[in-house]
């Protein structure tokens, strides 16, 4: 995996780039995550690099030919390092690159953000046990994990032309979706808008290098495949989706939207927050083409993950919105490595570009869940918040924000951004 912390780390580090050396910012000169902007009426994206409130133009920049982000994410990781090492230096005081760099400054205020790449196949995973365990008792209380869960990562194929990207002001708006759903003491359903939409903490990843298909991901390598990670709001229809799921999984409840942040965070930059990932002693060794040393020594990442709620009184009001919950992402059961070599091991190709959600990131705290649904008890224990508004699901208006970031003792701490997005009332 060689995951090298190097100078780029430095937490000494500042930039000439003031916005950058905020303790407050998610973007210091150690992060310089990637993502896709364009300026007033340019029709084309751009490649930037965040940086304090700006945008680095890594064209104008002259740092890379590339003008095609999934091309840049296709690099080698050696290459995708170099970049890294170059776009540092150019930022940083007394740079010889300043001037050049400068002039390729775009305040992020000005811009606006795309999907980070175009998304091409996106699978949902599931590798949170204490989200799995927490849903698992609703429908299942004496046996809430199924025989294989500590096997393989689970997953789903799902749908990449509803994913949105969170922007300025409300994010991605979405309408309520519509679907069937059947009341318990119901003997037909009803084609209504969803009662029950939830939202779902997740983190994306996103492939860098493809694989032949035919040619399975070593778990050694999987990591080169991986360019870096996002917030993802996989936005959840639970009265759709307890009628539609069985027995082949959801569909409709989850192809209405999901919300991924602009900025993808690169491995290179997550680092200095791996840890060391470990299973309860009791739980079985994966399978050999699923473990390894290095996986076990370092396969966590440290990341503080939190969701919270803006509803419309409260934006009519000038508040905020309230935090519901936060967990760490180095709780997960599976890790990303993981999750490439098990989607590969069938001869399955992935492709640049492609997106892998985490599944809902809960951890093992009941305050921890990642979505309403553990949140609220399957709706049976209403949520309270602090203007006395009250939420089991999520009303019209409702904001849902996911933010995360890394902090380590030692290192300069770098942040995500936030993923938001913004409930509108269903279909007329
Ligand atoms: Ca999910």
């Amino acid at each position: 995996m060689n995951l090298a912390i190097d100078q780029t780390h430095d937490p000494a580090l500042q930039s000439w780039v003031e916005s950058a050396n905020d303790p407050a910012t998610d973007f210091p000169v150690q992060n310089l995550p990637f993502g896709r902007f364009r300026r007033g009426d340019d029709l084309d994206w751009c490649i930037g690099v965040a940086i304090g409130d700006q945008v680095l133009d890594l064209s104008r920049a002259k740092v890379t030919e590339i003008q095609d982000i999934k091309r840049l994410m296709s690099l080698n990781r050696q290459a995708r390092h170099a970049l890294r090492l170059v776009i540092s230096q150019g930022l940083l005081h007394r740079s010889p690159d300043e001037a050049r760099f400068r002039a390729a400054l775009v305040p992020q205020a000005e811009v606006e953000m795309g999907l980070p790449c175009e998304i091409g196949d996106y699978t949902d995973f599931y590798t949170s046990i204490h989200h799995a365990t927490t849903v698992g008792k609703q429908f299942r209380p004496d046996n809430p994990l199924l025989p294989n869960y500590k096997w393989l990562p689970i997953g789903y194929h799902g749908r990449s032309s509803s994913i949105g990207v969170s922007r300025a002001g409300l994010g991605q708006t979405f309408r309520r979706p519509w679907g069937q759903s059947k009341a318990p003491d119901a003997t037909e359903p009803k084609l209504t808008p969803c009662g029950r939409l939830d939202f779902e903490l997740e983190l994306g990843a996103f492939i860098a290098q493809p694989n032949a298909m035919g040619e399975p991901v070593r778990l050694a390598d999987a990591e080169e495949h991986v360019f870096g990670l996002a917030l993802f709001n996989d936005w959840s229809a639970r009265d759709i989706q307890a009628w539609e799921y069985q027995p082949l999984g959801p569909f409709l409840s989850k192809n209405f939207a999901s919300t991924v942040s602009p900025w993808m965070v690169t491995l290179d930059a997550l680092a200095p927050f791996r840890e060391p990932f470990n299973r309860p002693e009791n739980d079985p060794a994966p399978l050999p083409y699923l473990d390894s040393p290095e996986n076990r020594k370092q396969g966590a990442i440290n990341i503080e993950l939190e969701v919270w709620l803006q509803t419309a009184r409260m934006r009519a009001d000038k508040r905020p919105g309230e935090r519901l919950m936060q967990s760490n992402y180095r709780d997960t059961y599976w890790t990303v490595a993981q999750l490439v070599a098990h989607h590969t091991v069938s001869g399955c190709n992935l492709r640049s570009g492609d997106l892998f959600g985490s599944g809902t990131l809960s951890g093992p705290r009941p305050d921890q869940g990642g979505s309403l649904l553990e949140l609220s008890l399957g709706g049976k224990r209403p949520i309270t918040l602090s203007n006395g508004e009250q939420r089991t699901f999520l009303e019209d208006g409702d904001s849902v924000i996911l933010r995360g970031y890394c902090q380590r003792e030692g290192f300069r701490r770098i942040g995500f951004g936030e993923c938001r997005g913004t409930v509108l009332p269903a279909h007329p």
